[in-house]
């Protein structure tokens, strides 16, 4: 019997996007192929492009499919041609509204460094070579968007800016089970960090954590302070598996683990909603600066199709293909120029997807 057909919506974007989207797509079709997975791919506009096309950034046709779909993968949107415009016709618009339409709550940033590249990061090799870990940030609630928010001008005359940190036990919990979730497909150690010993909604945020665990036996959770956490992702980061973290938090954690890799060009990231429905891109933008030039690395987008083929599309062995091939690609010296050491001869986008392609 043949699985149910799964529909995948794929937005090329802008600059680099519909460059790198090719590869990934090419990839994608491969394992599918090999894997015998029911895929039925479809493609819109997002971003700049369809600003271009229909005059605003997420056309009501693109986010009709984007909320059919069962995942959707996405290059990345931006560029020059489009910073004059107005805050709210801009192309990251097209990218919040997707989010918040789609309800994605559930940010997984993977942070992995291959052997092979352990040179490109600033940290000693020994220290991230191997390096595979996983930042689930809560992404639509926290800090960012409690309420009350704003200027005023306080008692003693004086303007004073505020915001409030506040979660309800609901925010809490289903950010919790997709990180405890995510551990069970890795190495089942799920490290909470918080700032319990100042902050209030984090003590809930840790005792909703511990409750939970209950129900992962097979999961070790343990937790940190978020500026422990910090020391830690550069002092030893290979001791983590998954973190789990607020809005704020994961914003800057995320982005400190990429940089431990040091090629932003080979990271994959995906956003969750409960149904399991899930949006996945390459953490980089549209890189205008090398658009068109054939530069680009196709890893981040490939590798943000196995994510979405464990995470929404229930295909882990699939997955697990991808990831090996792009390893094998990386181990046959095959380097774009953002991850070209000295003396290496840098590979086109076009090749990198070949590559990767034979090496399924
Ligand atoms: P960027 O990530 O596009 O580029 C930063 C640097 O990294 C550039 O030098 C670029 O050439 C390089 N780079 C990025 N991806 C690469 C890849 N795959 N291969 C090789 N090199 C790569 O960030 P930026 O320059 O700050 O932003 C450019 C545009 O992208 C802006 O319009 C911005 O708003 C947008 N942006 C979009 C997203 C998104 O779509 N999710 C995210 C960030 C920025």
């Amino acid at each position: 019997m043949s699985a149910a057909e799964q529909n995948v919506l794929i937005l090329p974007g802008d600059g680099i996007g519909p460059e790198i989207i090719e590869q990934a797509e090419r990839v994608l079709r491969t394992v599918a192929d090999k894997e015998q997975l029911n895929l039925n791919l479809d493609h819109a506009l997002v971003g700049g492009a369809a600003i271009d096309a229909t005059g605003g950034p997420l056309p009501a046709e693109t986010l009709a499919k984007a909320k059919a779909a069962d995942a959707v993968l996405l290059g990345a949107v931006g560029g020059p041609k489009w910073d004059g415009l107005e805050m709210a016709r801009r192309p990251e618009k097209g990218l919040l509204g997707l989010r918040s339409e789609l309800g994605l709550f559930g940010n997984l940033r993977p942070a992995i460094l291959y052997p092979q590249l352990a040179s490109a990061s600033t940290l000693k090799p020994e220290v991230v070579a191997g390096l595979d870990l996983l930042i689930v940030r809560e992404l639509t609630g926290g800090i960012y968007f409690g309420e009350p928010r704003g200027e005023h001008i306080n008692a003693n005359g004086e303007r004073e800016g505020f915001n409030t940190y506040r979660y309800a036990e609901s925010e809490i919990r289903r950010i919790g089970r997709v990180a405890f979730e995510a551990a069970q497909k890795r190495n089942k150690r799920l490290c909470s960090v918080d700032k319990a010993n100042v902050l209030e909604v984090t003590v809930l945020w840790r005792n909703i954590m511990n409750d939970l665990a209950k129900e992962y036996p097979d999961v070790e959770l343990s937790h940190l302070y978020v500026d422990n956490a910090a020391m830690q992702l550069v002092r030893a980061p290979k001791q983590f598996d998954v973190m789990v973290t607020g809005n704020m938090f994961g914003d800057i954690l995320s982005d400190c683990a990429a940089m431990l890799t040091g090629s932003i060009g080979m990271l994959p990231s995906a956003s969750l909603n409960e149904n399991g429905q899930g949006m996945y891109e390459p953490i980089h933008g549209s890189a205008p600066d090398i658009a068109g030039t054939g530069k680009a690395n196709p890893l981040a987008t490939i590798l943000s199709v196995a994510m979405m083929l464990r995470y929404s599309l229930d295909a882990a062995t699939a997955a697990q293909r991808i990831e090996d091939a792009v390893s094998r690609v990386l181990d046959q010296g095959l380097r774009t120029a953002d991850i070209a050491s000295q003396g290496e001869t840098a590979v086109s986008t076009q090749a990198m997807g070949d590559a990767v392609v034979a090496a399924l």
